[in-house]
């Protein structure tokens, strides 16, 4: 109600939720979130963190987003009860759904701990923001903070001015006495702010850090991750009890799936239809991503790939629509010059059946994700595999941007990106320097195959069509689309959803899996 105390939006999810959900309830939430996270991520890998631009941005991006209006919200604004409940109850469920899916591997747990540290950060300073502009005594930070026991000594008058010398010259942003006498600072000990000692913006003494109010957003920050690390690897070990539920699991594990791209070739079968072997020189020249066009000139230039070159590339080979005889005969074509029939046979062609189903296993295996070339299987002296913009040294892969036709300016800022470790971020400049297009045509690049289907559909001027439409060109199902398109990609999402879960049994008893 209006009359009582403002109820604090912001969350330490440190209860995990209780009650029964429907199961499209369960997958529709932790979609949002996850398309909400993915948001975050990417804003986060163009701009600085913190940053006016970067909280512009983001607002503006979450702000369309399912959930994204509602975790905006500060806490003093009035809405109804009811309305307020629901929309923390989303919060919190999706949240720990969420956790859930991701807290099965290692890279899974650190994008998920990263994505959630920056939503939290983003909405504590919107929190102090209101905070600042309210009229009312009410602190919302404050009452999260006690709320969640967090607490920091508070200086005094007196001791601040007797520190006055210390915090001015180590506190950025403060430049003189009378500034310095209307902030208020905090004292913590230094491995509640280690943000701030690591950028050396805090006065540190004898253990303690004196934070101005500023850095208490740090402060807050670093708590949070260190909770939410803690809390995954809680929810990580509760895993197997979850085993038993057939119908959380499998949904937990495609979300998760989803998150790296693995799951490209779950729908599209390459808008070019049948590729033949004849046709790769010059598919590879216009629409392969860089780490294909390499495999492709390795293989043609020594006859020859090792093994995990013949996986990435073969895989990718077949995702964009070759089939297995012509496979066949591309592989035993390009391997001529060093192999001759009879060893191919022997030694190859079992491999090119495997990829397809056909041997071992006969699992029909999908091509690899950007995540999962980029993070598995490095590669070595003499392996053509991986990402250049990961694996390739700075000097070797400037000589190829050059030889791919790039500018110098262009090709200066793809080195930065891979520098920064932004590897899909300078691939997806990449793909933008060699089709012409401008920085604001919306793409981002999670896998090769799809980079393969943008090129293809520019190419054969479906792109423009596209563009108009403002659909994101085919990408992996979860994406931050715009809003302008998210519905289309939300009914994409749910059926390949629908194919996951036995929906007639449609309810999860959440009370089991609180860790
Ligand atoms: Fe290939 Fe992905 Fe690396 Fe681009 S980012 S080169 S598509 S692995």
């Amino acid at each position: 109600g209006s009359s009582a105390e403002p109820q604090v939006r912001l969350q330490f999810y440190r209860d995990p939720p209780s009650g029964s959900e429907q199961l499209d309830t369960v997958q529709n939430l932790c979609l949002a979130r996850l398309r909400l996270l993915k948001a975050v991520e990417e804003v986060g890998q163009d701009m600085i963190k913190g940053s006016k631009e970067y909280m512009e941005r983001l607002k503006m991006k979450l702000g369309k987003l399912d959930l994204g209006a509602s975790l905006l919200t500060t806490s003093g604004v009035h809405v109804d009860g009811l309305r307020f409940r629901e929309e923390i109850r989303r919060d919190v469920l999706s949240h720990f759904l969420l956790r859930l899916a991701m807290c099965r591997t290692e890279d899974q747990r650190r994008w998920f701990i990263t994505q959630e540290t920056d939503l939290f950060r983003l909405r504590f300073q919107l929190e102090q923001n209101a905070d600042r502009s309210r009229s009312s005594r009410f602190s919302a930070v404050a009452a999260f903070l006690s709320a969640n026991g967090i607490h920091f000594d508070s200086l005094s008058d007196a001791e601040r001015s007797d520190l006055a010398p210390e915090l001015l010259a180590a506190t950025p942003g403060i430049g003189s006495d009378a500034e310095l006498a209307t902030v208020a600072f905090y004292r913590a000990h230094f491995t509640e702010a280690l943000d701030l000692v690591r950028s050396r913006r805090v006065y540190l003494r004898d253990g303690f850090a004196y934070v101005p109010e500023t850095g208490v957003v740090s402060m807050a920050t670093t708590r949070f991750r260190a909770h939410l690390s803690h809390q995954l690897a809680v929810a990580c070990r509760a895993l197997p009890y979850l085993g038993e539920d057939a119908r959380l699991v499998p949904l937990l594990g495609a979300i998760a799936k989803n998150l790296s791209g693995d799951e490209w070739t779950a729908k599209s079968g390459g808008p070019a239809g049948v590729v033949l072997s004849g046709q790769v020189d010059q598919l590879a020249k216009t629409s392969f991503p860089p780490c294909m066009q390499h495999l492709h000139s390795s293989l043609r230039r020594d006859h020859h790939l090792r093994h995990f070159g013949r996986l990435q590339y073969g895989l990718f080979l077949k995702g964009i629509g070759m089939p297995l005889e012509e496979a066949l005969k591309f592989w035993r074509g390009a391997f001529a010059g060093k192999v001759d029939g009879d060893k191919f046979a022997k030694e190859y062609a079992y491999g090119i059946r495997y990829n397809y189903g056909k041997e071992g296993k006969r699992a029909d295996f999908s091509p690899y994700s950007c995540v999962r070339i980029i993070t598995t299987n490095q590669p070595g002296q003499g392996d053509s595999h991986g990402c250049p913009f990961r694996h390739c040294g700075a000097d070797l892969l400037a000589q190829r941007l050059q030889a791919a036709g790039i500018s110098q300016d262009q090709a200066q800022g793809i080195l930065t990106r891979a520098k920064d470790s932004q590897y899909q971020l300078a691939c997806r400049d990449y793909f933008r320097a060699v089709h012409k297009l401008s920085s604001d045509h919306e793409v981002s690049i999670n896998h090769p195959n799809q980079y393969y289907e943008e090129s293809r559909a520019l190419l054969l001027g479906n792109g423009q069509q596209q563009q108009s439409a403002r659909a994101p060109v085919r990408v992996t199902k979860v994406k931050a689309a715009p809003a302008a398109t998210a519905a289309g990609s939300q009914a994409a999402e749910s059926d390949w959803l629908d194919e996951t879960i036995d929906q007639e049994m449609s309810q999860v008893d959440l009370s089991a899996y609180e860790a």
